[in-house]
């Protein structure tokens, strides 16, 4: 058997280190402490009550047990408009402007067979989300790097991207709250970028994954609220990191009609939807009248707030973030990003990931998360901050 030619230009830099990383784990716990995983972003709390309630409902109801529609239950996708509205003054149609999706990272390869033909250009942050890349080249089509940059506030210069470039281009890609540098956009940046999309024809495509997780009293903006990004952009909200959902492979695209019909076309062809209960519990979350979202920020903010005061009095450069549940941290002179995540490993026993798993703008820093509980995240402070950095 020889494998597709794509797979073998695909470099999954990412999970080849978290494999080594494990792997070398395994050997370390034979020497007594096991290591403390703030590697991958998989939040270690369960989804809330109610969710989980509607879900338990929903599964013994047999018409629920059929194929779903292709493009979500008609509930979800008003509860997902109703959802945009409420929290971003949007006007989304949920017949033509909304799909349904498994999960967003789907979704998101899914949109590169849906708009790409060989020879197009994409433009991808770097440091980014490796999806946005891999399937790109998977579809044949030319990746150019937009880097986010320290002094840039983690934005890309789109005045430094050749207007030749912009030209070629039919795709570009933005995830913010970012990972994995967790900086936010401004409504400034999304005018200028919807502007320059409309000037270049391109599709934006917005990753807005950790949309919810911010720490600061301002909710961070969507895409979508600049002007003419409806006609120009595609949005992806997912549910696993809002309501601890990961696991149940829920999500939804929305904006320019267009885009969202040529996914749903792609979908069609590829599975066929999400399970009806999951759609019936991803309504009870959208709906939410708890305020969940609310207090899992506050559990966030609280352990962010216990690592970075660790990371400083172990004398360590942390980015303190405004939002996700990551953060970068500064490798110490001397050490490149992979050198520091290595002897995170092997000195103080605690898994973390290198920047340049997300490309080479993630040099000289590794990432952190908080997707583990307060004790976990005490033990990690304690035992970075016995090491002489
Ligand atoms: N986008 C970003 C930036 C992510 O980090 C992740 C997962 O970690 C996803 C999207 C995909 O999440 P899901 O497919 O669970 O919605």
């Amino acid at each position: 058997m020889r494998r597709a030619l794509r797979l073998s230009a695909t470099e999954d830099y990412l999970f080849a280190f978290i494999d080594r990383a494990r792997a070398r784990a395994d050997t370390h716990q034979a020497f007594g402490a096991e290591v403390i995983p703030l590697g991958v972003g998989d939040c270690d709390l369960p989804a809330p009550p109610h969710i989980v309630d509607a879900m338990r409902q929903a599964v013994t109801d047999p018409a629920l047990h059929r194929y779903p529609p292709y493009e979500g239950t008609p509930q979800l996708r008003a509860a997902a408009s109703g959802f945009l509205r409420r929290r971003y003054g949007l006007t989304a149609d949920p017949a033509s402007q909304v799909l349904v999706t498994l999960g967003s990272k789907e979704a998101m390869a899914h949109l590169a067979l849906a708009l790409l033909d060989p020879g197009d250009v994409v433009l991808v942050p770097d440091p980014a989300y490796p999806v946005y890349a891999t399937w790109a080249r998977f579809c044949g089509a030319e990746v150019v790097t937009m880097p986010l940059r320290e002094e840039n506030a983690f934005l890309p210069d789109l005045a430094a991207i050749p207007p030749s470039v912009a030209r070629r281009a039919k795709l570009l890609w933005v995830c913010y709250p970012n990972n994995p540098t967790a900086a936010l956009a401004t409504t400034a940046f999304y005018a200028d970028l919807a502007a320059f999309a409309h000037r270049y024809d391109i599709t934006v495509a917005s990753d807005a994954a950790y949309g919810e997780l911010y720490y600061g009293a301002e909710p961070p903006p969507s895409f979508l609220q600049a002007p003419g990004a409806m006609e120009r952009g595609v949005e992806f909200h997912s549910l696993s990191k809002t309501y601890n959902m990961p696991g149940w492979r829920i999500g939804f695209a929305v904006g320019d009609a267009c885009v969202i019909d040529a996914l749903r076309t792609v979908k069609t062809h590829t599975d066929s939807g999400t399970f009806g209960a999951v759609q019936q519990a991803a309504v009870a979350a959208l709906e939410d009248t708890t305020g969940y979202p609310d207090h899992l920020r506050g559990v966030y903010r609280d352990r962010m707030r216990l690592l970075c005061d660790g990371l400083d009095a172990a004398g360590l450069d942390v980015l303190r973030p405004d939002a996700t549940f990551y953060c970068l941290v500064r490798a110490p002179a001397g050490l490149t990003g992979e050198d520091f995540a290595e002897q995170l490993l092997t000195r103080a026993r605690v898994l973390s990931i290198p920047g340049t798993g997300f490309g080479p703008g993630g040099q000289g820093f590794v990432r952190l998360t908080v997707c583990a509980d307060t004790p976990l995240l005490a033990e990690a402070v304690r035992r970075i901050g016995a090491v002489n950095w």
